[in-house]
């Protein structure tokens, strides 16, 4: 299978690349990125062959179905990091919630958010790509949250590739800092920066163009990759966790094979939806695919009214920072995918310059024949989380989101199965405060509440964080950030 650009080809990139070609280095012609060059079918005999079959087999025959230029003992390599999860025979349970409720958890990987699913074999594939080809890559990750402790776990100790992750200082929670202040690896640098999350992502932008920092990153022979969801590693990896929960739905004989169900997604990015778009695309049997987001509600305006327009706008802080979202990366690959290349540059260098694009009636049409979307707000995403919890399911602020989705965006009364993407460890005092009206409490004390009051453990890997020695102690001015990366590479 060969990879090809959403904006089209300039004359000089090459006109499709492979699979490792894509995650090596994953941006294409005009600012564009790459999608498959045709997706897979998987009819209804490969969902019944895969329904006794282990999520590892699901995995393996799904990337087979790509025909990647991936070795077979690599991908095993890659996919034996599931059996790390916290149950290695299924590393995403679905629980049921109420009558045609059921939540997908895929938050029981190492740092408890969802990033784990992909970014954990991701990781392996990418240094081992590195390896054999004799190449460096440094990714330069910058994070609000849980791509950088996820991205950080991953690529530990990993051969030919390292990470610099800045993240904001102040501005995560102290479990996603904790997480990456105290990994321990001479392949990973952690720095944070003082100022706010766009002030990160605006000097990591600034040191991609800056002269001296790509001069001495080739005088070094270190290549630039990305871990972000723009990279089609991590998209391939998401398509397989909505196979998966269509399936126990079916063991858990709440439906029959070739019924239709609504996956119901929070979204930041749009990989996790794209993920599940792509799963439909290639035959499973979805009615829509429901699009949660927060007050940062970009993407209900775009699926309601075929507006993407971000003019005079800027991100608004929730309880659910991961969808604090603006520039949504991956509705690229949907545009592409319903208007093709020429349309898809069209609009997105018009987003670019003017900050917003109208799609025409006909193809407003066709995006809400797959989409649905509402938005939820901090004060309804907590009751979400109250009524939740009344009702024995303790849940994250993110996948609170996708219960108002629920309630609002459905016709039909089918199956419908919300993803959840973080565990309630990585977002307690939001939780707490929805519980007991706890306010201001440190996460330290948000998760003794939260224990507490649902009468459970703190797992073990979260507690023992607070008590790990701090490895990463760089705090910088963004100013200082190139200074310290090329001291780090050197
Ligand atoms: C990253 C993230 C999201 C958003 O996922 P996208 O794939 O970017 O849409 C939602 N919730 C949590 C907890 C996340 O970490």
């Amino acid at each position: 299978m060969k990879f090809i650009e959403t904006r089209g080809n300039d004359g000089q990139s090459p006109l499709a690349v492979s699979f490792s070609e894509a995650i090596l280095s994953p941006m294409s012609s005009f600012g564009g990125i790459y999608v498959p060059e045709s997706l897979p079918q998987l009819d209804a005999s490969f969902l019944e062959a895969h329904l006794d079959t282990s999520y590892k087999t699901l995995a393996k025959d799904c990337l087979a179905a790509f025909d990647i230029d991936i070795e077979a003992s690599v991908i095993d390599e890659a996919l034996d990091l599931y059996d790390a999860f916290d149950d290695s025979n299924n590393p995403a349970p679905l629980v049921k919630i109420k009558e045609d409720l059921y939540v997908s958890e895929l938050y029981h990987g190492p740092t408890r958010a969802f990033k784990d699913m992909a970014l954990q074999p991701f990781g392996r594939i990418l240094s081992s790509i590195a390896q054999t080809r004799n190449e460096n890559y440094l990714i330069l990750a910058a994070t609000s949250g849980d791509t950088g402790p996820a991205a950080l776990e991953t690529f530990k100790n990993r051969d030919n590739v390292r990470v610099a992750c800045l993240y904001p200082e102040g501005g995560t929670s102290d479990v996603q800092r904790l997480q990456m202040v105290t990994e321990d690896a001479n392949n990973l640098k952690v720095i944070g920066v003082q100022g706010d999350f766009d002030d990160t992502q605006a000097a990591l932008k600034a040191l991609l163009v800056s002269e001296s920092f790509n001069t001495t990153l080739k005088e070094n022979n270190i290549k630039l990759s990305a871990a972000n969801s723009v990279n089609f590693g991590r998209i391939i990896f998401q398509l397989i966790y909505h196979i998966h929960s269509y399936l126990e739905l079916v063991r858990q004989h709440v439906i029959t094979l070739g019924d239709k169900v609504y996956l119901d997604v929070p979204s930041g990015n749009f990989g996790n939806a794209l993920g599940g778009y792509y799963a439909m695309k290639m035959g499973l049997p979805v009615e829509k695919i429901l699009i949660a987001s927060n007050n940062n509600n970009v993407l209900t305006q775009l699926i309601h009214e075929g507006l993407y327009d971000i003019r005079e706008t800027s991100v608004i802080p929730t309880t659910s920072p991961a969808m604090d979202i603006l520039k949504s990366s991956n509705i690229e690959r949907i545009l592409y995918d319903l208007y093709g290349d020429e349309r898809t540059k069209a609009l997105m260098l018009q987003l670019d310059s003017e900050q917003y694009y109208q799609l025409s009636d006909e193809e407003l049409v066709t995006l809400q024949s797959v989409f649905s979307a509402d938005f939820c707000s901090d004060e309804e995403g907590k009751r979400y989380i109250q009524t939740a919890f009344a009702d024995g399911y303790l849940m994250d602020p993110h996948t609170a989101t996708c219960f108002k989705a629920y309630d609002t965006c459905r016709d039909k009364p089918l199956k419908t199965i919300v993803y959840s993407t973080a565990e309630w460890t990585k977002f307690s005092p939001v939780i707490a405060n929805a519980l007991t009206g706890e306010e201001g409490a440190n996460d330290r004390d948000a998760l003794q509440t939260i224990a507490k009051e649902a009468n459970i453990q703190i797992p073990a890997q979260i507690n023992a964080l607070f008590d790990k020695e701090i490895t990463q102690k760089t705090i910088i001015d963004k100013e200082a950030i190139e200074k310290e990366i090329l001291a780090f590479l050197n």
